[in-house]
């Protein structure tokens, strides 16, 4: 098998797309010869197939990845020349922005414009932040008499195995390998099955900023092979994963063995209040966005709604509209489009299946509730933007993350009724109040069990803010600061100044 291909895009794009493992800074073949098929979710076409890895596989990268982290060419760099990569790396995501957003486009469903706007932009400022970061990342002094020196270092931990989703394909490395190359780490990732492509590209990007080899390793294949041999190699010393918490705990399982650092970004069901006091056209447009974003497909999605029963009905009335007017539901590579189809059609039948579940658990439906008979198109992996109403906490779409253009929504009287139904889940990682009133905002936030509340607005997330979740959505924080303490560790040097034995 070719190690590159050379592909058209539906937007007539041409480039180079690389299909094998990436292993030292090359591009090698799997050692058994499997591969990944990647499909079109729009219209279920074939786009190519890259190299799948098995368990050798992954132990050649993390022989590379070991090799390297103590190598001259990456641990001998000053931290100014290692925050330089990034920046450079950053640059050329720029350059090649159009063919960034084409492959997630193409690859995952998502409308080009978006990914264009939001995912690969995202990712340049992503790099360029943590770039930023590289140089100004240090210990402290700590007193503790004239007796003593002491001090602390900062240092990196060692091999990262990263496993990504494939919601925002190469967004999610970014958020990953950023802060792990600013802290001095060397990183095995492994990107989704479902959207392999997009980092294979970066991957030619990160050779060309100069990382040194074995620096960054990407090792596409099965979660059960692949992802399965990175949480349980015993050369690893910290994993990042973000995905289901059903996988995340069998991580976390597998990490056990040689008790590695463990990060989570897991699954999410998260609630959004909107109080009689708000500002109704903004919760309605925030609502939507906090839901049919992404085609529903964010960890965060607001997918339950609250609305106080004092103006439910109105509520419920202005988001249907709002919805039917804002959800252009196509082609991806159409610019009016704003709702793709699904990743896959595994995705789009579970979601369809909840669809099910709900209508037989007696909720009404307000909205859509359908995928390929109500489609925009014939082919394609489409789930319409679908709500329903009157529902009750013990409904199945209320306790599960369906991860799709799905909300379900509810009344509260009071605003402990609305905080005690805003936690009844396993799950805490976003959160949104819609209130006019200051106090009551504060209040609220502060309330809900997530990693994340917004004040009157939904998804704003930020490259510079914590992002992560409590309860069962995770463990630890990515992006922000905060990613730094989650790739490195403290050593403390004694230094004595004067109590000789
Ligand atoms: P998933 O858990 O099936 O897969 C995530 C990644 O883990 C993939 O790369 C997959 O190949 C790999 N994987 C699967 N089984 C594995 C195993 N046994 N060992 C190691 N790796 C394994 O999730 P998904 O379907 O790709 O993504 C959807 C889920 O991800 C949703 O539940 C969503 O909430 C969650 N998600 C969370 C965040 C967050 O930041 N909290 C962000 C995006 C997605």
């Amino acid at each position: 098998m070719a190690q590159a291909i050379q592909l058209t895009a539906p937007n007539g794009l041409s480039y180079s797309q690389p299909t094998g493992l990436f292993i030292n800074n090359t591009f090698v073949p799997s050692t058994s010869g499997k591969t990944l098929k990647s499909i079109n979710p729009y219209d279920e076409s074939p786009i190519t197939e890259v190299a799948s890895a098995t368990a050798d596989d992954v132990d050649l990268a993390v022989t590379a990845a070991r090799e390297a982290f103590t190598s001259v060419e990456w641990r001998g760099l000053t931290p100014s020349e290692r925050g330089l990569l990034l920046l450079r790396l950053a640059d050329l995501c720029e350059k090649h922005e159009e063919i960034l957003a084409t492959i997630d486009a193409w690859d995952n469903g998502k409308p080009y414009e978006q990914a264009l706007g939001e995912d690969i932009s995202e990712v340049i400022s992503v790099f360029r932040y943590y770039g930023g970061w590289a140089d100004k990342i240090h210990g402290s002094t700590i007193d503790t008499g004239e007796a003593k020196l002491a001090y602390t270092r900062r240092e990196p931990v060692g091999v990262c195995g990263q496993m990504i989703p494939w919601n925002y394909p190469v967004m999610m490395a970014a958020w990953k390998l950023g802060p792990a190359l600013a802290c001095g780490n060397t990183v095995v990732l492994k990107a989704a099955e479902q959207t392999p492509l997009g980092v294979l590209y970066l991957a030619n990007l990160i050779k060309e900023a100069g990382f040194p080899k074995g620096v960054v390793n990407i090792v596409n294949g099965l979660g059960s092979e692949a992802g399965a041999a990175i949480a349980g190699h015993p050369g690893i010393d910290k994993i990042a994963f973000t995905g289901s918490t059903n996988t995340g705990r069998e991580v976390m399982r597998a990490a056990a063995a040689n008790l590695k650092a463990i990060t989570l970004e897991t699954g999410g069901k998260s609630p959004l209040l909107v109080f009689e006091d708000a500002n109704l056209d903004q919760a309605v447009k925030w609502s939507h966005v906090g839901i049919m974003s992404n085609m529903g497909q964010i960890c965060t999605a607001t997918s339950r709604i609250y609305v106080q029963d004092t103006i439910y009905d109105t509520f419920i009335k202005q988001f249907k509209q709002y919805t039917i007017d804002n959800s252009k539901v196509g082609n991806p590579f159409d610019s009016s489009t704003n709702h793709g189809p699904q990743v896959s059609k595994a995705q789009r039948d579970r979601i369809l299946s909840y669809i099910q579940t709900t209508k037989d658990e007696g909720a009404e439906l307000v909205l859509g509730g359908g995928g390929e008979d109500t489609a925009a198109e014939k082919k394609g992996y489409f789930v319409k933007p679908t709500i329903f109403s009157n529902i009750s906490q013990t409904l199945t779409a209320v306790r599960e993350e369906v991860f799709g253009p799905f909300v379900v929504i509810q009344s509260f009287s009071t605003e402990k009724d609305a905080i005690a139904k805003a936690n009844d889940t396993q799950y805490g990682l976003g959160a949104a109040v819609f209130t006019e009133n200051i106090t009551r905002g504060h209040r609220v936030a502060a309330a809900i069990q997530a990693g994340m509340v917004w004040i009157n607005s939904s998804q704003d997330s930020h490259f510079a803010i914590p992002f992560g979740g409590v309860k069962q959505s995770g463990i630890g924080r990515e992006l922000g600061e905060y990613a730094l303490s989650a790739y490195t560790q403290v050593k403390a040097v004694h230094v004595n100044l004067g109590t000789w034995l």
